[in-house]
């Protein structure tokens, strides 16, 4: 089977006065069904460039990134067409939760899927089915500002799973929580993972994670210095 995701030698340049930076010179990445892919490197390494190359927001200087086998982004695509493949195929999280602030965590989630001409019943019910999955139930009703930065974090979490996506990608997630409940957002996604048989990818610095992993690739200057098996990748936390 195609790997669900596949990032092939991909570049990205940005011209900076008389110079170029090189955000990513020649990255080969992939994920596939039930894989949980660590992303870690050094700040400035080229990690959130990957992830907006391979969540198909920015097109690659050079390379292509294939979805289940097909090319879907290059230098000359027109991702402004992918907007609906987007949606239905690509969950994202970032470090900031980015709730609406007015809406409950339930109108939150269930947005996602009123965008995507869902029912407004069936899309709270779908939402109320989530965020009790994601261990939430209680807080269905409450807004953002009355949740903790790692439950606000959940919340965005079954927003991102809301159209059922084959991919989910996540940058530094968990980077503005303590490590109790960073723990606890990873043990999510190495579930959703296993239980969806979704591929996700998540940037990282918290190496204390590293044993969820399927796959860690180390990120330095825009290029990959290792891929790391989780056996091996323990090697990594002892730098
Ligand atoms: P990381 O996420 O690993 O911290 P980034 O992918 O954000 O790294 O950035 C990699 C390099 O590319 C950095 O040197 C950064 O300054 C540069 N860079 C990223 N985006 C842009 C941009 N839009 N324009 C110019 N330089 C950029
Ligand atoms: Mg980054």
């Amino acid at each position: 089977m195609s790997a669900t995701l596949l990032v092939e030698d991909a570049r990205k340049h940005f011209p900076s006065g008389d110079t170029v930076v090189r955000a990513l010179d020649g990255v080969t990445v992939e994920a596939r069904p039930g894989e949980l892919i660590g992303i870690m490197g050094a700040s400035g390494s080229g990690k959130s460039t990957m992830l907006l190359i391979a969540g198909l927001l920015e097109p690659p200087t050079d390379g292509a990134v294939y979805f289940r086998g097909e090319c879907v982004s290059h230098p000359e695509a027109d991702l402004d067409r992918l907007r609906d493949f987007r949606r239905r195929n690509i969950g994202f999280v970032f470090q900031k939760a980015n709730l609406i602030p007015f809406l409950s965590a339930l109108d939150n989630v269930a947005l996602a899927l009123q965008i995507d001409d869902v029912p407004v019943a069936q899309a709270r019910d779908y939402a109320h089915e989530l965020l009790v999955e994601l261990g939430l139930g209680h807080r269905v009703d409450n807004r953002p500002a009355r949740l903790s930065g790692g439950e606000q974090q959940r919340v965005a979490i079954a927003r991102a799973l809301a159209n059922d996506p084959p991919l989910i990608l996540a940058d530094e997630p968990t980077a503005a929580l303590d490590s109790v409940r960073s723990r606890q957002v990873m043990e999510l996604f190495r579930t959703i993972a296993d239980e969806r048989q979704a591929s996700v990818m998540v940037v990282t610095h918290d190496s204390r994670s590293i044993d969820l992993f399927d796959r860690v690739y180390e990120f330095s200057d825009g290029r990959i210095l290792s891929e790391n098996h989780s056996a091996a990748a323990s090697t990594l936390v002892a730098r």
